[in-house]
């Protein structure tokens, strides 16, 4: 028999209240063994409140509200129990204590979610989303996880599947028949549909690097030589003063990075030790780390003095490194000083850190870092499918599939091993959803939840 888990699903620490959670066959008769009412758990309708008491050997513990959810119409599909009680850290803990004593488990990280993903309350997209959406950190980032929780690349993902299983009935077809070629004419109509699948399979995999910054933020990279400016732009963009601003060049030796969010976005801001000779062994050690940096910047903010000449003014190439970066902004900083004129015609963005934001430039600044990694005119709406990495390699192998099908079609290869390939596809989209992921991987990715959900 199934086990009845339990878990406190509230964070760690003191609060007005905390949430514990129990599921499995169990749970209302564990419940019941501890909590003392008006109503008995198991006399309760699902959704409904009753307030108690719960009570261990020496008396009461905590007043307590307590829901039951019958199942299959619960978030794991199982019988539960959630009991609302005061949120101290040694309250709860004892209350979990009790209900481990009356026979219930102790829940692993993510395993009611799991639960209700082997329940077929929710495909592993959505599952995925619930934990998306706890660690959203911008309203883009929550928008996306709320799309793919209502189930909308799961929506896309079945549209993909369905047409590939009708091109592979056509195929089997054949596979029955086989003194019967694929006439020409409907091998053709057949790689048509293919096309239009790729294509969509495409625009699909089109938005990875979008669900990448929204869920980990957008590696930015502030570089420059000393002295240009680079703390005082990332505390301007924070909104704070986080790094030490100071007249002393190499006063930042090491980096040091932030999220800030801009225009929905979680940006990873890292200023690090400005680039130039340097004997000090320190700064040297700091001089490297911002070349690592570079090397996995998504985006590199490259900041000049534009108050002095082009050749002193702290203009250098970063690196040989963030030429290779795909997206970078110059920054011609220190706008108020006035503009030295060996900068005219250098496309950048003109700021400065000292004036206040409406005039400083930071929040054209701030447009040009959205356009940069969204691309031009994106809108919130256009962020409601975004895959993630596990996503991203799974519809891979698919168009790879999906393309060595289409080349069958074309060498005129019999229906069998067209067949094959475009079963491999299917496979590989359906792993998406969780058709027919391996025990293993399933344990993988919901071991990165929370305890409690
Ligand atoms: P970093 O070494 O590149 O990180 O540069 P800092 O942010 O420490 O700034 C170096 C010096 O330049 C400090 O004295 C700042 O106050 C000054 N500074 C930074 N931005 C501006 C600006 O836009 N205008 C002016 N006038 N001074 C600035």
């Amino acid at each position: 028999m199934q086990e009845t888990i339990a878990a406190i699903s509230t964070p760690f620490g003191e609060g007005a209240i905390a949430v514990i959670r129990l599921s499995g066959p169990e749970s209302i008769a564990i419940a019941d063994a501890v909590f003392r009412s008006k109503r008995r758990a198991a006399e309760l309708p699902s959704r409904v409140q009753q307030f108690g008491a719960i009570v261990d050997e020496s008396g009461v513990l905590d007043e307590v509200l307590l829901t039951v959810f019958h199942a299959p119409s619960s978030y794991t599909g199982e019988e539960m129990v959630e009991i609302a009680c005061h949120g101290g850290i040694l309250v709860t803990r004892r209350l979990l204590g009790l209900l481990l004593e009356r026979g219930a488990s102790a829940a692993g990280p993510g395993e009611f979610t799991q639960r209700a993903f082997l329940n077929g309350k929710m495909d592993l997209t959505q599952a995925e989303a619930v934990m998306d959406l706890i660690r959203a950190q911008t309203d883009l980032g929550l928008r996306a996880a709320t799309e793919q929780l209502e189930g909308r690349l799961g929506e896309r993902i079945r549209e993909i599947r369905d047409v590939l299983l009708d091109l592979l009935a056509h195929v089997e077809a054949h596979i029955d028949f086989p003194e019967e070629d694929i006439e020409p004419g409907t091998a053709a109509a057949l790689r048509l549909r293919l096309e239009e699948v790729r294509g969509r399979i495409a625009s699909l995999l089109d938005t990875a690097d979008h669900g990448r910054v929204l869920r980990e933020g957008l590696r930015t990279v502030i570089c420059g030589a000393p002295n240009v400016g680079k703390s005082s732009l990332l505390n301007r963009l924070l909104g704070y003063e986080r790094a030490i601003v100071s007249e002393i060049p190499g006063t930042t030796r090491d980096t040091i990075e932030e999220v800030v969010n801009l225009r929905g976005i979680p940006v990873r801001l890292i200023d690090t030790a400005g680039i130039r000779e340097s004997h000090d062994e320190i700064e040297q050690q700091g001089i490297a780390r911002t070349f690592q940096h570079l090397e996995r910047a998504d985006l590199v903010l490259r900041v000049v003095d534009a108050s002095r000449p082009r050749d002193a003014g702290g203009w250098i190439e970063c690196s040989t490194h963030d030429q290779e970066a795909p997206l970078h902004i110059i920054i011609l900083n220190k706008n108020d000083l006035g503009e030295h004129p060996s900068w005219a015609g250098c496309d950048g963005i003109r700021i400065s850190c000292l004036e206040s934001t409406d005039t400083g430039g930071i929040e054209p600044l701030a447009d040009a870092i959205f356009e940069q990694a969204m691309g031009r005119g994106a809108k919130m709406g256009d962020f409601a499918v975004a895959i993630n990495a596990r996503h991203q390699a799974c519809l891979k192998t698919a168009d790879r599939y999906a393309q060595a099908a289409g080349q069958a079609f074309v060498d005129g290869l019999s229906a069998e091993f067209i067949s094959i390939e475009l079963r491999s596809a299917l496979d590989a989209v359906g792993d998406v959803v969780g058709r027919a992921e391996t025990e293993d991987l399933i344990g993988k990715i919901f071991s990165t939840f929370c305890l409690g959900k």
